[in-house]
């Protein structure tokens, strides 16, 4: 049986691509080729979608619909309709909707893998999502549910799920001819984000085939910038401590703090040229300091803007504000930087407030819950603490975020305790996902550019579409192996938020 998931699908589904079809044309294509039909044979579809968004729908098709999908309900509905099914065939083929590159010569493959090693899981490795379906024996359906938790239904929970209890499972796995998950790709038309991937790569011919697709992907590297999907934007310049790891960034505009209406008109700005984008505020001064955190917050809100981070050293702000910004959006992310348990040894990193800073940990952990992260910059300044702030936070339930100390291309001190980097350069991540806003607007290269030296543009002045695809430049020189200026001694490519 084939069992499509439509579960994480969103309107974008029904978007033409180039070719004039959308995803959803293309899937009803592709269960009809020889590839699949074989795969298919006369075995059933069956179709999980959320209420109200698949209309037209194969008469042949058995369709089940919700409002919200949990793990444990898929297994239950897919275990269900599998023990109605009169056929001997006992191979579920699981595949999304919305993968217009799903691919008919992987699905064969593992199909023979499937079949000749007589296993119970079978999935591709190495290849962007999106190109190859899994494989499972509906007899360990029932396994699944019970070991599936009453989570949200999330794309990868068949692999997820397997893996809780891997060695009670006979697994096999089709690996690419190369590793692409370096580029951390999602090749399904979910959002306009990935749409845009989508359509770009077939712009370029990767519908021809496999290789071609695979190809274009390392050959034509800069396809992959789409649009942004994080925003660092610095509504206050203020700093409430020195922090010995955050050096100074130079502030042309002289502007402390970007005002509520200037930052509401931001938001629209960014939402309507990358709805799925993430903001994070204030990186890298304190929004404690703000006037009005609270205010900020309601405008990221009313403007649709799909996740929120604030940061903060939880030092500044004025009594109440906590609770303020927590009744306008109590599901928004926090991260307060601690750094450190050992009062000394925060000194040193963060100087004055460690009492203030805790009270503040305690009170946003009580009100945020699992989204407030409790963090620590590593580096050799504070490694012997380490194990007792990890320890200290988690045993008060809080998520203890580590961070990676960042040298800034060495205009800091290398203080990291160990390196990270990737074995081989690659592009920035940064300028393939991010935008990085300064208090007047002003978009730069990136969080690294402390000198405030390669402006992109100004949001307010140029419109975000300019600024953005100003970026595009240094992105291509990245695609090309060129590292200039700050971008060579970085050590920061290869990190990315969200
Ligand atoms: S490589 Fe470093 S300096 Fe260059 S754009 Fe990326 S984060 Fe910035």
């Amino acid at each position: 049986m084939l069992c499509v998931n439509a579960v994480n699908c969103t309107r974008h589904l029904f978007v033409p691509l180039p070719n004039g079809k959308s995803a959803w044309d293309l899937l009803l294509e592709r269960t009809q080729t020889p590839e699949f039909s074989r795969v298919q044979g006369d075995t059933p579809v069956l179709l999980l979608a959320p209420e109200g968004l698949v209309q037209e729908i194969p008469d042949t098709w058995k369709v089940e619909t919700r409002a919200d999908w949990t793990s444990q309900e898929f297994f239950a509905t897919a275990r269900r309709f599998s023990e109605a099914l009169e056929s001997n065939d006992t191979t579920v083929v699981f595949l999304h909707a919305d993968a217009p590159f799903l691919s008919p010569k992987i699905t064969l493959q593992l199909e023979r893998l499937h079949q000749d090693y007589h296993v119970q899981y079978t999935f591709a490795d190495g290849y962007p999502e999106g190109m190859a379906p899994e494989f499972i024996d509906r007899r360990i359906l029932s396994a699944l549910e019970k070991l599936a938790v009453d989570s949200p239904m999330q794309r990868n929970l068949l692999f997820e799920t397997v893996a809780k209890d891997i060695n009670s499972f006979d697994v096999e796995t089709e690996l690419a001819p190369a590793d692409y998950r370096d580029l951390r790709l999602h090749l399904y038309c979910d959002g306009a984000r990935n749409t845009a991937l989508c359509s770009a790569l077939m712009q370029a011919g990767g519908e021809e085939s496999d290789e071609r697709l695979l190809s274009i992907l390392r050959e034509q590297g800069q396809l992959i910038r789409t649009l942004p999907n994080f925003g660092a934007v610095e509504v206050s310049t203020a700093r409430a401590q020195s922090v010995a790891y955050l050096p100074t960034y130079s502030n042309p505009s002289g502007q402390q703090f970007m005002g509520v209406t200037e930052f509401a008109t931001l938001c629209t700005e960014l939402v309507n040229f990358a709805p799925e984008i993430s903001l994070a505020l204030s990186v890298p001064g304190e929004i404690g300091l703000h006037p009005h955190p609270e205010k900020l917050v309601a405008a990221a809100r009313d403007a649709g803007v799909a996740r929120l981070l604030i940061e903060t050293g939880g030092v500044g702000w004025s009594p109440g504000s906590l609770v303020d910004v927590h009744a306008v959006w109590p599901d928004l992310h926090l991260v307060v930087d601690l750094d450190a348990l050992d009062h000394l040894t925060y000194e040193k990193l963060r100087g004055h407030g460690y009492d203030e800073a805790y009270a503040f940990a305690e009170e946003a952990l009580k009100l945020f819950g699992n989204r407030c992260y409790i963090a620590s910059t590593r580096s050799t300044l504070n490694e012997v603490d380490l194990d007792g702030f990890y320890s200290h936070w988690k045993n008060k339930g809080a998520e203890v975020l580590i961070r990676k100390y960042n040298h800034f291309s060495h205009r800091l001190p290398d203080l990291r305790v160990t390196d990270l980097s990737p074995l081989r350069r690659h592009p920035c991540r940064h300028l393939e996902r991010d935008l990085s806003i300064a208090v007047d607007g002003t978009a730069y290269m990136c969080l690294e550019d402390l000198e405030r030296s390669h402006p992109l543009g100004n949001i307010f002045q140029d419109g975000i579409g300019s600024v953005w695809n100003s970026g595009a430049v240094r992105f291509q020189e990245h695609v090309s192996g060129e590292f200039s200026t700050i971008c060579r001694d970085c050590d920061e490519y290869y990190t990315f938020n969200f």
